[in-house]
C-alpha cells in the first residue's frame, strides 16, 4: 500500500482510499494514470506504424504489379491494392483512437 499526496490539501492519503480523509477530495493516483496513457499512446502509435506500412506496401505492390491502379492489374495487384486500402483505414483508425484517448 502506497501513500500519495492529496492534490487538494497535500495530506498523505492511502492509494486504496477513494477520497482524502482530511478534505474529502477524490484521490487519483496521477502516476498510474500517466503510465496508462503512455502505454495506450505506444499501442496506437505502433498501430499507426503498421497501418502506414501496410498502406505503403499495398500501394507500391499494386503499382508495381498492376502498372498503375487505373489499368486494372492482375489478381496480385488487386490483393496489394486491398492491403493498401485496409492500411489507410487502419492508420486513420489508429489516429482516431489516439485522439479519442488523449483528446
Ligand atoms: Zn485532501
Amino acid at each position: 500500500m502506497a501513500m500519495i499526496e492529496c492534490s487538494e490539501c497535500g495530506n498523505d492519503v492511502s492509494d486504496k482510499a477513494g477520497s482524502c480523509p482530511n478534505c474529502g477530495a477524490p484521490v487519483r493516483d496521477s502516476g498510474g494514470d500517466t503510465q496508462t496513457i503512455e502505454e495506450t499512446s505506444k499501442t496506437w502509435k505502433s498501430h499507426q506504424l503498421f497501418g502506414g506500412l501496410a498502406t505503403v506496401v499495398g500501394f507500391v505492390g499494386a503499382m508495381t504489379l498492376g502498372g498503375g491502379l487505373s489499368s486494372g492489374g492482375g489478381a496480385s495487384a488487386m490483393i496489394f491494392g486491398a492491403i493498401g486500402f485496409v492500411g489507410i483505414f487502419w492508420f486513420l483508425g489508429a489516429r482516431l483512437m489516439a485522439w479519442w484517448h488523449h483528446g
